[in-house]
């Protein structure tokens, strides 16, 4: 009887395994049409910067309609297309995108508004990365400093002397470089002083148990330090409430972005945000 069970679980165990790699492949298949299907969009999440109270930037995420699962979220398809390296052309799409929005959005008299871009550790690597970037600049006619890119420490950490000419290059291109998740990879202090970037963005798990999380608290205000000390700009992800955007605001945190200030949202309301008078964003500070 023992018998019995044990092999008819794994049966069970072997089909949902099945399963599972059914639908792994399927999403593989489906992900490889998505560019050309026109399923994939991007949404912009603003950034505010906390002493001007005024938005500077947006950060593009991207999002996968698909035709019966509906929206699929980032976290489930951009490692699938890094394993198949379709990162690559989907990642210069949103280049694309991500540039051509940006340029849509710069008006005289209105401040110029920096579009950041997420790249995965694949498309760091990737030989023609600064050509992409190149090309996508000077298509869309967008201000290389205009330009993000969002690397994470583990895309960093792999290989020094590459990623030591890498960013030299895109340096050389002009756009802006910022470390996305900060605090959450490995990443040496040596290395943070050689790598020359421009800004951390504090992972958003240290932010999110301010104002009571005397631990987090600790850290966010040594990373805002160290980050300042080494000249340095200073991203909070994930600000979800209004007493968290008035601790930042007293650590001396630059930027913040999150829930409370917006969602990720199509371009056409991020438009309507830009419009809007900004005061709003600050309803607990003095000023
Ligand atoms: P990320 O780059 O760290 O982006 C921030 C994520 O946090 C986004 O999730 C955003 O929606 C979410 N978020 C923002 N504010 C809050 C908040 O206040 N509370 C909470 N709980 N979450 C907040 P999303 O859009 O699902 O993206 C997840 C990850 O997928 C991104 O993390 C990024 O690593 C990756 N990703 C997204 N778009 C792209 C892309 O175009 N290319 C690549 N390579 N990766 C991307
Ligand atoms: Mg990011
Ligand atoms: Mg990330
Ligand atoms: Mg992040």
């Amino acid at each position: 009887h023992a018998k019995n069970c044990g092999k008819n679980n794994a049966k069970l165990y072997s089909s949902s395994l099945t399963m599972q790699i059914m639908s792994h492949v399927k999403l593989e298949v489906g992900l490889r049409k998505a560019l050309q299907n026109d399923e994939l969009y991007l949404l912009y999440q603003p950034q505010l910067d906390v002493r001007s109270n005024e938005i500077v930037g947006v950060e593009a995420l991207i999002r996968w309609r698909h035709a019966e699962r509906g929206v699929v979220s980032p976290t489930e398809f951009i490692p699938l297309a890094e394993e198949t390296g379709l990162i690559v052309p989907i990642g210069e799409w949103v280049l694309r995108t991500a540039c051509n929005q940006a340029r849509i959005w710069q008006r005289p008299g209105r401040r110029p508004l920096r579009v950041a871009v997420n790249l995965s550790a694949k498309q760091f690597k990737d030989e023609n990365l600064s050509q992409i970037v190149l090309s996508a600049l000077h298509d869309t006619g967008l201000d290389p400093r205009l330009l993000e890119l969002e690397l994470t420490e583990g895309t960093l950490m792999d290989d020094a002397k590459a990623t030591l000419a890498t960013l030299e290059q895109l340096r050389g291109i002009g756009v802006y470089l910022s470390i996305d998740d900060f605090g959450t990879g490995y990443s040496s202090m040596n290395y943070l002083k050689r790598f020359d970037v421009r800004a951390l963005k504090i992972d958003r798990s240290f932010i999110s148990g301010l104002p009571q999380d005397s631990e987090n608290a600790a850290i966010t205000r040594a990373i805002i330090a160290m980050a300042h000390g080494l000249k340095m700009v200073v991203v909070a992800e994930g600000v979800e409430t209004g007493e968290q955007l008035v601790m930042l605001e007293e650590y001396g945190c630059d930027l913040v972005q999150g829930f409370y200030l917006g969602r990720p949202a199509p371009a056409d309301s991020v438009t309507g945000m830009l419009q809007a008078t900004p005061k709003i964003w600050l309803p607990l500070s003095a000023k």
